[in-house]
């Protein structure tokens, strides 16, 4: 063996045992009892887990006048330093624009800066019939989710979207949805305005939660009669939560993903002194506390599949700031791609919400089943990749914005301290975190080519 992970306990989605785990040409070869090999990594009174993979990214994206402040190496450096060790950034079509033009646009970013793997899902904004054709050759280039928006300017309409479903459903691509009834939000938004309404408490005003829990039963009508799966991105509250609830007990394929920040921040954060409520501009937005109690619940009763994070990091200064007098200025988004896991594993692991199998599920398993990169990723597993992460269960870390690694002037979590957190990364058999050293290289990450959709 190249390198021996030594007497740690191997968690995956399924099980816990303690194991060797043994490294030889950046797979994992060999799980047992005394392995030996020509480097040992004590893993004693740690865990060995799969490196978690994040399916929900947008770096360096021109976005609102300005560009999101991860770029592909800062992002994916920030990234590992908290255990992920694949993304799936969302490439994103202009209008006039084909699939193809988008896909070559990020890989030409991503390509040489990107610090650990990652995939590409892509937008749909322009529905022509020439990009349904397109779809299919997505597929068989390794993108095989596509994403809706049912908001923002990008928006398609209802019969552009069942078009999507059904083309999807021919060449078994997944489609992502953006759930926010976006005519709502311009009408409200307006209104509101109107009325000198312009800080950033606003801005949760401007799109309630019964805007998502409509758009989010549209989603789900349309999906099923095309007879299509579908995959809710950054589900928040409860009304959406039981449109999927409802549509999964009829055996409908509808797949939900949520995200740290609709989990443990809510619509109070808006109320912060000053312009700080703006860290929290994000869509859509922070709920009221109900909704995150429902989250949690939702995890533990397997209603949610997936953790993402929508990282979209703006900074407060010199980005948020141009909203300063119009919150509908603010550009949407905030950082999440490093705290995730750590986040995850505190609240839900040691807070007893949930177990540390259903953590790794969350967190590295599901998105890579749902993905097509199962098990090559998401996994501890004799030929998976070795993409490893050794989890100090009593390692603390105030989550302070010196603290982190994201390009970003704020961290939205601080005041919160976790236990337990990585000691050691590996990616394909590479150590790329120590601690606090980064030894992984910009460019050293590939595209990973994914597979269809099958349901698990
Ligand atoms: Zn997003």
């Amino acid at each position: 063996m190249d390198i021996v992970l030594k007497g740690g306990t191997v968690v995956t989605a399924r099980d816990s045992y303690g194991a060797d785990v043994g490294i030889q040409d950046g797979r994992v070869a060999e799980i047992g009892q005394d392995l030996q090999g020509r480097e040992t990594l004590d893993a004693s009174g740690k865990y060995v887990l799969p490196g978690a993979v994040d399916p929900h990214t947008h770096l360096e994206l021109e976005f609102m006048d300005t560009v999101s402040c991860d770029d592909f190496y800062t992002g994916t450096v920030a990234a590992a330093f908290g255990g992920t060790t694949t993304i799936i950034d969302y490439a994103e079509q202009t209008k006039g624009g084909t699939l193809r033009q988008a896909v070559e646009t990020w890989r030409s970013r991503a390509d040489s800066k990107v610090a650990i793997d990652y995939g590409l899902h892509v937008s749909i904004t322009d529905a022509r019939e020439d990009v349904l054709a397109e779809m299919e050759e997505m597929i068989s280039a390794g993108i095989s989710s596509f994403k809706c928006y049912l908001a923002y300017p990008e928006r398609l309409r209802d019969d552009e979207l069942l078009r999507v479903f059904s083309r999807a459903k021919e060449i078994g691509g997944l489609v992502n949805v953006h759930c926010e009834n976006g005519w709502l939000v311009d009408y409200m938004t307006a209104r509101l305005l109107e009325e000198g309404k312009t800080e950033p408490r606003w801005h949760p005003r401007s799109r309630p939660a019964a805007f998502e829990a409509e758009a989010t039963q549209r989603a789900v009508t349309l999906a099923s009669i095309a007879d299509a799966p579908l995959h809710i991105v950054h589900l928040t509250c409860v009304g959406a939560l039981d449109a999927a609830r409802r549509a999964r007990d009829a055996d409908q394929p509808v797949l939900v993903e949520t995200c740290p920040q609709y989990l443990l921040l809510d619509v109070d954060r808006y109320d912060e002194p000053g312009f700080n409520g703006a860290k929290y501009v994000i869509s859509p937005p922070l709920r009221e506390a109900e909704n995150l109690e429902a989250l949690w619940r939702g995890i533990a009763a397997g209603d949610v599949d997936s953790i993402g994070t929508d990282h979209c990091p703006f900074n407060l200064v010199g980005q948020k700031d141009v909203g300063r007098n119009d919150f509908t200025r603010i550009p949407n988004g905030m950082p999440g791609i490093e705290t995730r896991v750590p986040l995850l594993y505190h609240e839900g692991v040691n807070k007893g919400r949930f177990s540390l199998n259903r953590f790794v599920e969350l967190v590295a398993s599901n998105p890579a089943r749902i993905f097509g990169l199962y098990p090559q990723k998401g996994t501890v597993a004799v030929g998976s990749d070795a993409d490893l992460v050794i989890w100090d269960p009593s390692k603390e870390k105030p989550l302070t914005v010196e603290n982190l690694h994201m390009n970003v002037d704020y961290s939205p979590y601080e005041g919160i301290t976790v236990s337990g957190y990585p000691e050691l990364v590996l990616a394909r058999g590479r150590i790329i975190v120590r601690d606090d050293e980064f030894l992984g290289q910009r460019g050293g990450g590939r595209f990973l080519e994914r597979k269809q959709f099958s349901r698990y």
